[in-house]
């Protein structure tokens, strides 16, 4: 595979995650599709996680920094992926990084570390009904989420067990799951 000048001129010839310049190719930062120069190390890695070796990671203390957002992005998942919650909050990423960087985290880590209950303790997953067991009202929106108004085609808010996202009133609203009851 053919490494693009720009991304060798952007990196310096070496690994944007660690600094290594051993076996370098190009790894696709999806669903955006940008491109960042990483090791053999790092990419082995990254495509399979049960060979993630955290010693390896201990560069991201230095690459979490850089001013590639693709590299950030990177970082962030390893890091996800590694439950560094520290090195997490540490980040500063910019609202459409951070969308970036959760799109592509692995959905069994997400599913593993957190469950996401309703009022009765039934577990909730992205796509179910929800119905609103008391009247909220919506900061910011100016309206109330009334009693037993229904939430379709919910998604869970990432690292936040005690809240999912739906439309209510066509606007998409934060909800706290212990006011909803899965129908
Ligand atoms: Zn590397």
């Amino acid at each position: 595979m053919t490494i693009a000048q720009t991304l060798l001129d952007r990196s310096g010839n070496v690994c944007e995650l660690c600094g290594s310049n051993e076996d370098l190719s190009a790894y696709t930062v999806t669903p955006k599709d940008e491109e960042i120069l990483v090791c053999g190390t790092c990419k082995e890695q990254i495509e399979d996680n049960s060979k993630i070796d955290e010693s390896h990671w201990h560069c991201l203390n230095d690459s979490m920094w850089s001013e590639v957002d693709a590299v950030k992005v990177v970082a962030y998942r390893m890091l996800f992926i590694m439950k560094n919650q520290d090195m997490l909050d540490m980040m500063y990423l910019e609202e459409d990084v951070q969308a970036w960087a959760d799109a592509g985290l692995p959905e069994e880590v997400d599913e593993d570390a957190l469950v996401y209950r309703d009022s009765n303790g039934v577990i909730l997953a992205h796509g179910d009904t929800v119905v609103i067991i008391k009247d909220l009202p919506v900061k910011g929106a100016g309206f109330t989420a009334k009693q037993g108004t229904a939430v379709r085609n919910i998604s869970l808010v990432p690292n936040d067990e005690t809240h999912i996202e739906g439309r209510v009133n066509g606007v998409k609203i934060q909800l706290k799951t212990c006011f909803l009851k899965k129908s």
